[in-house]
């Protein structure tokens, strides 16, 4: 096995660099879709399957390439356990290895093996690089200056990304370990060389090479905004569209400024779906929604949300509008009563906690929220730290209350729509045990109702 630029195995008598034409390309079938057959050995545990099967979902959602169990086809990929983790780059026919170990066995490691074998080279290995970057050969490890190595690629009209999966670190191949090897011009800080996963330029070249044709978008950074195609103005007929939103650590916290749908019975026609996961097989966070109004906020239970967006082929309108933030804590609570504390009660919260709760009651119910123990770092403005209730189901709804301090009776709260909304933030330094409270939606009761 010959290896190339750390992970790239090369074919003897063939230069994988030359992968002109539709041969080395995963062919795409009838429906469009690019199916990558793959066998995985017995070798890898049940926990390294699912960390393979999760970063291969993620090409099914944001691209139209689908990484299949082999039956009889005879191009695929054979995944193995053998020295290192590596690829050949694109298809060479027949069963080709691509070799992962523990040492790689991460989300975005395996995204990059995975992204070698549909075609894809390293990153600085681009034709423009010298652009982006200066390799300094003078820091290069004895014999491994071909790693750094320039190529006539196929750059598919779309710009150089230092946020590649498929990007090199800064340390690559150093000969010692604080001497920089690539260094990202003109600003030199520019980070490189993230394993997290794909990044949004990784995906619109997968669905460019594969002529994918879909609408979909990756949001990686840890704040976003995902508005609908041509809003203000509406929206275009037959849209499928898919946005996966994917941060490093924490939770999402996604918040509505705009929603106006086509409104349909079950919202059969247009719709707008939230899932609370990387896939649509993950758990619902709102399911199909349609109509003009205000959507709850939706918070993730873990690192990733995917939100769905179709129309039909009649009537349109203007769409949405959301931003997105993280939160270190938090949820969405549509169960009619329930329980709120703060991070680790009733032992102290930890120093900088950022959490958001939306109480989200069906329409024609308020939310009636009692907070019955209250210990949080005393300063007279609650400026370290505090807890925010708005009357509504967004922090630009009207504030019911700032609260701070030792052993505070805060009066138990009633919203006046069907939402509130609690905001929990903790400083660096002192902490406390924080609050305990307990919530319940009720039925709102006019004054002419009898009790
Ligand atoms: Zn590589």
């Amino acid at each position: 096995m010959l290896i190339h630029e750390g992970d790239i195995a090369l074919v003897m008598g063939r230069s994988a660099v030359k992968c002109d034409g539709e041969t080395c390309r995963w062919s795409k079938n009838n429906s469009g879709m690019v199916n990558v057959p793959y066998t995985i050995s017995s070798d890898f545990s049940d926990a390294y399957v699912s960390i393979i099967q999760k970063a291969m979902q993620e090409f099914e959602t944001l691209t139209c390439v689908r990484f299949v169990n082999r039956t009889t086809e005879s191009d695929y990929v054979q995944m193995v356990v053998q020295s290192g983790c590596w690829s050949y780059v694109g298809k060479i026919g027949g069963g080709q290895q691509l070799s992962l170990v523990p040492e790689c066995m991460t989300h975005g490691s395996v995204q990059h093996e995975l992204n070698h074998a549909l075609g894809f080279f390293h990153e600085q290995s681009r034709s423009d690089r010298d652009n982006y970057v200066t390799v300094l050969l003078d820091n290069v490890l004895l014999g491994t200056a071909s790693n750094f190595q320039k190529y006539d690629s196929n750059n598919l009209g779309l710009e150089y990304d230092y946020s590649s999966v498929m990007h090199y670190g800064r340390f690559a191949f150093s000969k010692l370990n604080n001497l920089p090897t690539i260094v990202p011009k003109p600003d030199a800080s520019i980070n490189i060389g993230q394993r997290y996963g794909l990044s949004t330029l990784d995906i619109a070249k997968i669905n460019k090479l594969y002529q994918c044709g879909l609408c979909r978008g990756l949001f990686s950074n840890s704040t976003g905004s995902i508005i609908s195609s041509n809003y203000p103005n509406n929206y275009p007929k037959d849209t499928d569209c898919a946005w996966l939103i994917r941060i490093p650590s924490n939770q999402i916290f996604l918040q509505f400024s705009a929603f106006d749908v086509q409104a349909s019975s079950d919202c059969v026609s247009d719709y707008l779906r939230i899932y609370d996961g990387p896939s649509r097989s993950s758990p619902l966070l709102l399911d199909r929604s349609c109509g003009a109004g205000q959507l709850p906020p939706m918070i993730s239970t873990g690192t990733s949300m995917l939100i769905e967006f179709v129309s039909d082929n009649m009537i349109e309108a203007t769409g949405f509008k959301a931003s997105y933030s993280t939160v270190t804590c938090g949820a969405l609570l549509t169960n009619p009563s329930g329980t709120i504390s703060s991070p680790m009660y009733p032992a102290n919260y930890p120093p900088s906690m950022d959490c958001t709760w939306a109480i989200n009651a069906p329409p024609g119910f308020v939310v009636s929220l009692n907070i019955t123990d209250f210990n949080v770092e005393f300063m007279s403005t609650c400026a370290f730290d505090y807890l925010l209730v708005f009357n509504g189901p967004q922090t630009t709804s009207p504030l019911i209350g700032r609260y701070c301090g030792k052993g505070v009776k805060v009066p138990s709260i009633r919203s006046t729509g069907s939402s509130l909304l609690l905001q929990f933030r903790s400083d660096s330094s002192i902490q406390l045990a924080g609050f305990f409270s307990k919530y319940a939606f009720g039925k709102f009761k006019k004054k002419h109702d009898v009790a």
